[in-house]
């Protein structure tokens, strides 16, 4: 399944070039600047406080009205896709791709790489990783989220993005995209720094979008502009990390996660959040006037 896109090109394309993009990290403000109000240049998001995702609307009206937002809670009676699914992508070789600390998220612009999902032919453009995940399943969060972003092939209107849990495991060994990537992250701390990755395996993940059941849903980009007309599979099959290994994402990552919007067609959380604020406003004024008329009488 998947939606008719209507993201319009020129949207896609920004989305797509911006040198920090991700479907959820399309800003290319440092997260400290974002989060500290900056060193100057515009305004970024963040997920702090006045700039995080409460506040987003400001950002992009999408992000406090759009009723397709992304993530939400998947649940495993959803509508699944697999048969015909392929993500057969190679192993990055010697030859490797920049891995960027954007700011928003440590993020592999590995492009080229085919795929088809629901029946549509998309091409890979990068892949990137939040914590904790953005998407639950059946309410369960994990400790970490890992998305393949693709446009399509024949028609670069439409975006689809295959979210992947990851977890701790019992054995504690990590995949080995994960054990691969973990030794980079030294070199990109800081926002702003690349380093060449290069012999990342990528077996898990071809398990995880070919052979795996993925649910799929019409939803978002998970970080402003949060454009709809994004089709969304969620793998069912989880990725270890080892302890060691989710803290040295962790540490660089920080906390990089939406919170959960409504179910698809539901009303914005944000839109339905602030219809009440009236209401609240007045039963504050009123108190305030209790007070007031109160202090009078006993002063
Ligand atoms: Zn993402």
């Amino acid at each position: 399944m998947y939606l008719p896109g209507f993201l319009s090109l020129a949207a896609v394309a920004s989305i797509l070039s911006t040198a920090s993009a991700c479907d959820s990290c399309n800003g290319n403000l440092h997260r400290r600047e974002a989060e500290g109000g900056g060193e100057g240049g515009e305004p970024g998001f963040s997920y702090l406080g006045l700039t995080g995702p409460v506040n987003w609307n400001q950002f992009s009206q999408a992000c406090g009205s759009g009723k397709t937002q992304s993530p939400i809670n998947v649940v495993s009676t959803m509508q699944t896709s697999s048969y015909g699914d392929n993500g057969e992508y190679a192993d990055i070789g010697a030859t490797g791709f920049n891995f960027t600390n954007t700011g928003h998220t440590v993020e592999v612009f590995y492009r080229g790489q085919s795929a088809l999902l629901g029946g549509v032919e998309y091409e890979l453009q990068r892949f990137h990783f939040h914590t904790p995940s953005e998407h639950r399943l059946d309410n369960e969060w994990f400790p970490m989220e890992v998305h393949f972003v693709h446009q399509g092939k024949n028609d670069p209107s439409k975006l689809a993005v295959v979210g992947i849990f990851i977890d701790t495991r019992d054995d504690n060994v990590s995949d080995p995209m994960m054990s691969r990537l973990a030794t980079l992250l030294q070199s990109i701390e800081k926002p702003g720094e690349t380093v060449i990755a290069t012999h990342v395996p990528l077996q898990g993940v071809r398990t995880a979008i070919t052979s795996a059941k993925k649910f799929t849903y019409p939803g978002s980009l998970t970080t402003p502009p949060c454009s709809e007309g994004v089709t969304w599979y969620v793998s069912n099959t989880i990725l270890g990390v080892s302890v060691s290994d989710y803290k040295a994402f962790k540490s660089v990552l920080g906390y990089n996660s939406r919170n959960l919007q409504a179910d698809p067609g539901k009303q914005n959380v944000v839109e339905f959040a602030a219809q009440f604020l009236p209401a609240v406003q007045n039963r504050v004024q009123a108190k305030k006037e209790r007070r007031a008329r109160a202090t009078k009488w006993t002063a």
